[in-house]
């Protein structure tokens, strides 16, 4: 790929579905000057946008590195297949969404490994970002390649692609990171001196340099208290899946289920105290205006000071509108108070994952919960007012018997039964899949037709209206076992499948398992052998990585699963002696049971709140820049938020999901500027000059939004939709065209002047239908000096045009053009209540 081809961002956003995942410019992103650089990091997740902005992960990466001086810190995500076929179309590479740069033009990239099916999208975006994909073919100049996650945990699969991997928890490591490679950058040295620096830094692991029989240890935050990150996360402009503060309460879990990798790996337990915890929410919802704040944990009812903690974060927000979510319940520990905590604020599906259908099964696989308090929690969600629970299962877990599936069937009616005909229950099912780190990482895994028997008994079994089944891909599992168990070969297999046209192999919709099948022949890899069950003396590849859990540990877990004998959660038990902690620095730690909660006193929680006089507002604001690429949606909820974020308290309408009550001038199209945009907002009494909460919402606006005028409207005012009668667009062609492109034009504006009707298809509900465009242009007219047509436009209960569908329908102007064409809303045209004709109430000669 090469980037001396002219590159124009626009002409591939506007070619492409959701183009705001790849603009950049969303608040709190950060761009730092190039004199400010001595290091540029990419942190690339090699998944969707949409996907990436959820993870926490990289959101801590991301301020961390940003908050060192010198290191400027970048995002790139694996780009949609629409967008890679048009990079590779127009020989454009990968770039980041800050300064737009090649990925090749980093000194340092960094993938997030959270899932082994994101692996070929590794792959696509070190090719489309111009990176030789094997470690060996890369050489000076190349960026170095590391990666993190829980996925490196067994680094093998991937070693053939990445120069180094960070093994465990990144903050420290990746500021360590950053540090080394820099001091030899500043000495002068080679791109194989900065490897070998890498080699040196704790929990980081180089397969180039570490050959030998090194054991690399996982880096540990031992004190959360001390890493209050992120503070100001990135707010993505478009939806994404958790659009909501992720407010990490704990790391690790000591409840030791036994298939289970992140329960194992991210131990001991470590709490943050609630103090910390609400200085964290409150900073960032003022960072963020976001209208959700979700508790992290991998089982957050485990929280020392659950109760507390959530009912202090009620009754701080609830007045603002702000709903808590509490993902990661386990059944026993959600008690009436949480229940009526989450009810408060959201009633959609509750999950719960019982995992297997007896109580034997689930003390062999220590899940612990019991089938009584199971039910007692699916009566009291049902009782609580939620229509829905969900049960997740996992199908072939070690030891499983025929009466455990009946178990399963068994435990999903009586639930039901709980709702006292009031509600649904869905159970999800799910092949085990063995993890490496983890007592069962010896275990079989059942064949897709084993999977598939016992889906054909639970289709029978579970047939009740009230009921819905739903499983995972068998062949997703089998793929997800070859590569997490996979030695150093299994990358042959993922180049392979990269090359065939494997992407986003953990999108059902995406997932191509015919290909899997190519790449298993050509590689001579055979899937169903990566199921065996392995000896409990065969070795791992991922034994040179310590996680601190003894292989003592993990064996006696094994045969303690075999006598199906429970152990008991080292929180409140004794010790188990599982090797992570020293007992000194690394331990468990968990808040203090007599911790203040509740002590934070904040203005931004109080200020606002009650009711008060209300207000209408009307705002112009611009649409420029990367904004530009913003949907209709896009654009109301940045607005939105920016509002909230500036301290101004939104009248709310009624209801059960009450919204902020704001309303706009009809939607402006993706890709098209716009100088004046209006919107009406209705809040509470601000008691300030409308300048001043102008500038304190403009600081919280994306790039290229930016509120110009702001006045307050009369009681009984007329809406936006009532006033406007039309809008003046400048259309600017490409710099490139020539004056035969512009005479041709020119002839087809007269015709079009000339004509009474002109008709053009556009699509409505689906359908092609035909729509006479020409009542809706009062003014058309070509300037030849600046490249543009003027256009002004009719707006009425009837509709308008579209400047889109003038160039292309009326004009002739081709799709590879109009891309690169820049439509720009110059003016609204207001209707004449006072009789003095319509009149402009923007342009730009007007103010
Ligand atoms: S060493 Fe003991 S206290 Fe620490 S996590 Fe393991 S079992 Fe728990």
């Amino acid at each position: 790929m090469t980037d001396k081809i002219r590159f124009d961002p626009g002409e591939l956003f506007l070619a492409v579905e959701k183009p705001s995942r790849y603009t950049g410019g969303e608040v709190n992103a950060i761009r730092k000057e190039d004199g400010d650089c001595r290091l540029r990091f990419a942190l690339a997740f090699p998944d969707a946008y949409e996907v990436g902005m959820s993870h926490l992960g990289l959101q801590i990466l991301y301020s961390v590195l940003n908050g060192l001086p010198q290191v400027c810190c970048e995002r790139c995500y694996a780009p949609w297949p629409d967008m890679e076929a048009l990079l590779r179309k127009r020989r454009f590479p990968l770039r980041s969404l800050e300064s737009q740069r090649p990925l090749a033009a980093f000194d340092i990239v960094g993938f997030s490994l959270q899932y082994e099916l994101s692996y070929t999208n590794v792959l696509m975006m070190l090719e489309l970002g111009g990176i030789p994909l094997r470690r060996e073919e890369r050489s000076e100049g190349h960026p170095l390649i590391i990666a993190g996650g829980p996925s490196a945990f067994n680094p093998a699969p991937m070693s053939a692609f990445i120069d180094a991997f960070v093994i465990g928890e990144g903050e420290e490591a990746v500021a360590e990171i950053a540090a080394a490679v820099m001091a030899v950058r500043g000495r002068g040295g080679t791109r194989r001196e900065q490897i070998e620096a890498l080699a040196g830094i704790a929990g980081v692991y180089v397969p180039a340099v570490h050959t030998g029989s090194e054991r690399i240890r996982k880096r540990i935050i031992t004190d959360l208290d001390g890493w209050r990150l992120p503070l100001c996360p990135v707010v993505p402009l478009m939806k994404t899946v958790h659009d909501r503060i992720t407010l990490e309460i704990a790391r690790g879990c000591t409840r030791g289920c036994r298939f289970c990798q992140a329960g194992m790996v991210w131990r001991p337990v470590r709490e943050r105290t609630p103090a910390v915890l609400e200085e964290m929410a409150e900073a960032m919802l003022r960072a963020t205006g976001h209208d959700e704040i979700s508790l992290l944990s991998l089982s957050s009812g485990d929280y020392t000071l659950i109760e507390p903690l959530i009912e202090t974060l009620m009754n701080r927000y609830y007045a603002r509108r702000v709903a808590l979510a509490l993902p990661s319940l386990r059944a026993e520990t959600l008690t009436p108070k949480l229940i009526d905590a989450i009810r408060r604020v959201r009633k959609t599906s509750f999950t719960l994952a019982p995992e297997a259908g007896t109580q034997r099964l689930r003390d062999v696989i220590n899940k612990g919960n019991r089938e009584e308090e199971l039910l007692t929690t699916t009566e009291r969600v049902f009782a609580a007012g939620w229509k829905a629970v969900k049960l997740y299962f996992m199908l072939g877990l070690p030891g499983e018997r025929e009466e455990d599936l009946e178990g399963i069937v068994d435990l999903s009616f009586k639930a039901l039964r709980t709702a006292r005909n009031r509600g649904q229950v869905t159970v999800s099912l799910s092949t085990f899949v063995p993890k490496p780190h983890t007592p069962f990482q010896w275990q079989r895994q059942i064949g897709r037709e084993e999977t598939a028997a016992r889906q054909e008994l639970f289709r029978h079994r579970l047939k009740n209206r009230n009921v819905t089944v739903k499983w995972h891909d068998a062949r997703m599992s089998l793929l997800e076992v070859i590569l997490s168990r996979g030695w150093e070969e299994a990358g042959r297999l993922i180049e392979t499948a990269f090359r065939l046209g494997c992407r986003f192999d953990g999108w059902s919709d995406r997932f191509r398992y015919d290909l899997w099948e190519e790449a298993f022949r050509r590689t001579g890899i055979d899937p169903v052998a990566s199921l065996r069950e392995r000896p409990l003396t065969e070795r791992f590849p991922w034994e040179r990585i310590e996680t601190g859990i003894s292989r003592e540990f993990l064996l006696s877990e094994t045969l303690r699963a075999e006598r199906g004998e429970p152990t008991p959660d080292c929180r409140t038990g004794e010790c188990s002696r599982c090797g992570v902690c020293d007992h000194r620095v690394i331990r468990v730690i968990t808040a203090p049971a007599d911790s203040p909660v509740g002590t934070l006193t904040s203005a931004h929680a109080r200020g606002g709140d009650g009711p008060g006089m209300e207000k209408t507002y009307r705002l112009r604001f611009t649409k420029r820049g990367p904004a530009r690429f913003l949907s209709h949606i896009e654009l109301s909820t940045a607005l939105g938020r920016a509002i909230i974020l500036s301290g101004v308290s939104f009248v709310y309408s009624q209801g059960f999901h009450p919204h902020p009550k704001i309303s706009f001038a009809g939607a402006t199209a993706v890709g098209m500027e716009s100088e004046g945009e209006f919107a009406d907002i209705r809040i509470q009494d601000p008691g300030e000059q409308p300048d001043t909460l102008m500038a304190r919402i403009n600081a919280a606006l994306p790039a290229g939004v930016s509120i110009t005028a702001m006045h307050e409207l009369p009681p009984h005012a007329f809406s936006l939709a009532e006033m406007i009668t039309g809008f003046d667009y400048d259309l600017i062609l490409p710099d490139d065209s020539d004056r035969a492109e512009f005479e041709r034009i020119e002839d087809a504006i007269r015709i079009f002047r000339g004509a009474d009707s002109f008709g053009v298809i556009r699509e409505s509900k689906g359908k092609p239908v035909i729509k006479d465009i020409r009542p809706f242009v009062v003014a058309l007219a070509m300037d030849h000096s600046s490249r543009r047509i003027q256009l002004s436009a009719h707006f009425g209960s009837e509709g308008t045009i579209r400047p889109a569908e003038l160039l292309s329908g009326a004009l002739g102007i081709t799709p590879e053009v109009l891309h690169r064409t820049r439509i720009v809303k110059t003016g609204v045209r207001l209707a004449d209540f006072a009789g003095e004709g319509d009149r402009k109430i923007f342009s730009p000669e007007v103010p």
